[in-house]
């Protein structure tokens, strides 16, 4: 049964370099895509960004949020807002479909061309306890597609030293004490200096890079 073996380790090898449906639809693509024309078109993409926070606005220039409060993180950039497939791509990737990251990193990759000069990519880290809950790292896994694509360094230097109380219900106060002092820098020398981008899967209030930001900052970060 040899030559069975060697057939389905050839089939397993070029599956993984060939994508033959949507990940959205699961109707047949060609050409390596990875979401199908339709599907696409329905995805919705932050065509116009507010240049701090990236959120989508609605004309050009720097949103309300923005205007009041500025983010910890010198920039931030998001890909789609969270609705819609968008949204369930997302919950599918967080329940156990962890081959969607490197869908999202790819659809994530050009918004890298707003971080010119980039030296590290950090993913925003997760308790040794939820990582074993969850099974996998999901803002690692997102970092690591992003880092073979770009050739931008995947830097793990931060670690989450303790569990946080889900952010939904608490203020913008309380998730500020929620976060306190969760994050912290393990290899300073991989940070110092250098022009770092946080990645996570999803943006919302903002508290968390805002606290990772400050940490990586504190830790002599030249850019977040
Ligand atoms: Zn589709
Ligand atoms: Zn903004």
């Amino acid at each position: 049964m040899k030559w069975f073996s060697r057939v389905a380790a050839w089939l397993r090898a070029y599956g993984r370099g060939h994508n033959f449906t949507c990940d959205i639809c699961g109707r047949e693509v060609f050409g390596g895509e990875r979401i199908c024309a339709a599907c696409r078109a329905a995805l919705p993409v932050i065509s116009l960004g507010c240049p701090v926070c990236g959120r989508r606005v609605g004309e050009p220039g720097v949103c309300a949020a923005c205007k009041q409060r500025r983010p910890v993180a010198d920039m931030v950039r998001s890909r789609f807002v969270h609705e819609g497939e968008a949204r369930r791509l997302i919950w599918r990737f967080k329940r156990g479909e962890k081959y969607l990251a490197r869908t999202l990193a790819e659809e994530m990759a050009p918004l890298l061309r707003a971080f010119p000069g980039a030296d590290a990519l950090v993913p925003v880290p997760m308790t040794a306890r939820a990582k074993r809950r969850r099974g996998y790292d999901q803002a690692l896994a997102l970092a690591q597609e992003l880092s073979e694509q770009s050739k931008i360094p995947l830097v793990c230097a931060v670690e989450k030293r303790r569990e946080t109380a889900p952010q939904k219900s608490l203020t913008r106060r309380e998730r500020e004490k929620n976060l306190e002092g969760c994050f912290a820098v393990t290899d300073r020398k991989a940070v110092r200096g250098k022009r770092v981008v946080i990645v996570d899967d999803t943006y919302t209030t903002g508290a968390t890079v805002d606290e990772l930001a400050a940490v990586l900052r504190r830790a002599g970060a030249a850019a977040v």
